[in-house]
């Protein structure tokens, strides 16, 4: 089984994930850049940051056999920030680097009007710079935290078919389905979406235009969800070409839009700027 998490922060990951992960079939993913959990203070926290996960965080990667992409953006929380708002001016020169497949993680946090203007300014670099867009619908008022991106969407011009709205579950699939846009469910332990859930709306809207993703980071999550998902798929009846599209297919469609994704298996390479995993350049 081959398996591609579009949706992964690995940075707050360990090596031991990496090393299950390949066991488990990843040979693919997608790391979005998103909120650290605690406010940073200025732009250049922003732009260390995306050179990791440009540089070092697909080396490391690569050490276990995984082919690493990552998306850029102004995260939807840190929009309300004014000291974070100069990202946006420099994302231009993150977003022509050939490892960054879309532009994300944006959309709604807490549905301010200041996150209106992050989001309609990235759906718009999306657009400049032939990317698709990876967007997060709130977990809180989740349908009409979704309706409104929805909305902001059809005003952009993205075509629909370039975006996936990412989080949904039972309350916010239909409306999303009926939107054009791709659909995204991250597969938690205990709360929000899980795996038994997921192979229901499955059997409801079918596998078209659907990625899975184990959005581990560093709270509670399990990197192993994606896997976990497709053998819950097999258990109730889907075929393994069923599997093979969900959570690789799909993914690869929806990221090869951009022209970028780059999935024979990455050379590991010793060192990245004279520094290997083994604590520094020993
Ligand atoms: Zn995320």
């Amino acid at each position: 089984m081959r398996i591609f998490d579009p949706h992964i922060h690995m940075t707050s990951r360990t090596t031991d994930d990496y090393e299950a992960m390949y066991a488990a079939g990843v040979r693919a993913l997608v790391e979005p850049s998103f909120w650290l959990g605690q406010p940073r203070t200025s732009p250049e926290s922003f732009f260390d940051y995306f050179d990791s996960l440009l540089g070092w965080e697909p080396f490391r990667a690569a050490q276990y056999g995984i082919a690493h992409h990552c998306t850029v953006a102004l995260n939807p929380k840190e929009a309300n920030d004014p000291r974070c708002l100069p990202v946006l001016d420099e994302l231009p020169r993150f977003l022509v680097k050939d490892n960054v497949v879309a532009v994300g993680e944006i959309g709604y946090d807490s549905m301010a009007p200041a996150e209106d203007a992050a989001l309609a300014t990235q759906l718009q670099l999306a657009a400049d710079h032939g990317l698709p867009a990876l967007v997060h619908t709130p977990h809180r008022d989740k349908l009409a935290g979704m309706r409104r991106t929805i909305d902001v969407v059809r005003e952009s011009a993205l075509d629909p078919e370039r975006v996936v709205l990412d989080h949904l579950n039972e309350t916010t699939v239909k409306e999303a389905a009926d939107s054009g846009c791709w659909l995204g469910f991250s597969i938690y332990p205990d709360t929000k979406m899980d795996e038994d859930r997921m192979v229901t709306v499955l059997k409801t809207y079918g596998t078209e235009k659907m990625l899975v993703n184990s959005a581990a980071d560093w709270g509670k999550s399990d990197p192993l969800k994606t896997r976990r998902t497709a053998d819950a798929m097999l258990a109730a009846g889907f075929t393994e070409d069923d599997v093979d599209q969900v959570l690789w297919r799909n993914p690869v469609a929806f990221y090869g839009s951009s022209g970028r994704l780059q999935l024979d298996t990455p050379a590991p390479g010793d060192l990245h700027e004279g520094n290997s995993i083994l604590r520094g350049g020993e």
